[in-house]
């Protein structure tokens, strides 16, 4: 039932938004709507959901067997290798024979490809194309308590990994070598997928979204590990601690002590009614005082849920106030071109009297 309440939901939104339709392709959209775990792949997969009436899912024939295995609260319209799809999508908006059900405004899945934007333009050329983001991003936004158990869920699988870092983390060894041995731990706690394992020893620590490389890990190193996927039922992990193989550069312990009272402090301001921007603050106003500004060079944090990035956003001009079922990451970082960097990242989500931190793996410097 719960897809049928959250299609109900988004018809409803869309009707205040003034969109007569949504026309989702396969996304963390689809899946929050239907269930429906797709590949975006050259054949048209689209929810077809128009603001009044029953949605119907336009699938490949090949793949409508999965699609109605997975998806429910939609009826599937199917077309054959060769086919032109896209009058199914027409038909599905009320509008078989050409005339489109007075549809003048469609929302298009944000992350819909560009070649079927073009294609539903050419489709349906009376109809105005908007993004959908905005109405579906309103109703992704404050997660139920099912959707903050499974974000728990996906935070206790990322922290059991964590916690076996001192396993892999040596002198001697390759980035790539302990990222491979990271992947195989996080399949082995739960995770469907391996989203991406950034394993950043000395000067690559500096480079926020570095990945891995061939580098030999040396002594005395600090090791950034930002590390997160998908558990089975789509929901994310993503977390980040900061290592040391071997003691540290002193400069390093300085600033590492800045990091982490600033990631404490932006935790501790989370709730209700404050805004994102303030979270921003909370941890960037730690880090300037004590003269490391410009070394943290990204916002603090972003949403998290079926996509690993989404609203809300916690950086500076967001004034959008904080709101119990609100999940998101908090994530300062300070970067020393050249030499090294440290990240401490944790998600959190807002409740009702405060916060609760969803991974729970402690945030002091480990030295392994
Ligand atoms: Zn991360
Ligand atoms: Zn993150």
């Amino acid at each position: 039932m719960v897809h049928e309440q959250r299609l109900a939901a988004a018809q409803r939104a869309m009707s205040e938004a003034g969109l007569d339709a949504l026309l989702i392709p396969p996304s963390a959209d689809l899946r929050y709507l239907t269930g429906y775990d797709a590949h975006a792949l050259e054949r048209l997969t689209l929810l077809v959901l128009p603001a009044q009436g029953a949605a119907t899912l336009v699938v490949p024939r090949l793949e409508r067997p999965a699609a109605e295995a997975q998806a429910a609260g939609v009826a599937f319209a199917d077309h054959a290798d060769g086919s032109d799809p896209y009058p199914l999508v027409r038909a599905a908006l009320g509008g078989a024979g050409g005339a489109f059900g007075g549809a003048r405004a469609v929302g298009l899945g944000n992350r819909m490809w560009a070649e079927q934007v073009l294609a539903l333009r050419a489709a349906l050329p009376e109809a105005e194309q908007r993004l959908a983001g905005a109405v579906l991003a309103g109703l992704r936004l404050r997660k139920s308590p099912e959707e903050v158990a499974a974000l728990r869920r996906a935070g206790q699988a990322i922290d059991a990994v964590h916690a076996r870092m001192g396993e892999w983390l040596r002198a001697g060894r390759t980035e790539d070598e302990v990222a491979a041995d990271i992947a195989v731990a996080m399949r082995e706690a739960g995770h469907a997928t391996v989203d991406f394992t950034i394993v950043a020893a000395g000067p690559n620590g500096a480079s926020p979204h570095h990945g891995t490389s061939d580098r030999v890990i040396g002594r005395g190193e600090p090791v950034v590990v930002d590390i997160g996927g998908r558990m089975p039922d789509g929901y994310c992990s993503d977390s980040t601690r900061t290592y040391c193989v071997g003691e540290p550069p002193a400069e390093f312990r300085e600033y590492y002590a800045v990091l982490h009272e600033a990631q404490r402090a932006a935790v501790a301001a989370v709730r209700p009614g404050v805004t994102a921007e303030a979270v921003d603050a909370a941890a960037r106003d730690v880090i300037a005082a004590a003269g490391y500004g410009p070394a943290f060079l990204h916002r603090t944090g972003h949403g998290i849920g079926l996509d690993g990035h989404e609203d809300p956003y916690i950086v500076a001009g967001n004034t959008a106030p904080l709101e119990p079922g609100m999940a998101f990451s908090v994530e300062p970082g300070i970067y020393l071109a050249g030499r090294h960097g440290a990240r401490i990242e944790d998600i959190v989500v807002c409740t009702a009297g405060g916060v609760e931190r969803l991974n729970i793996i402690d945030t002091d410097l480990v030295v392994v």
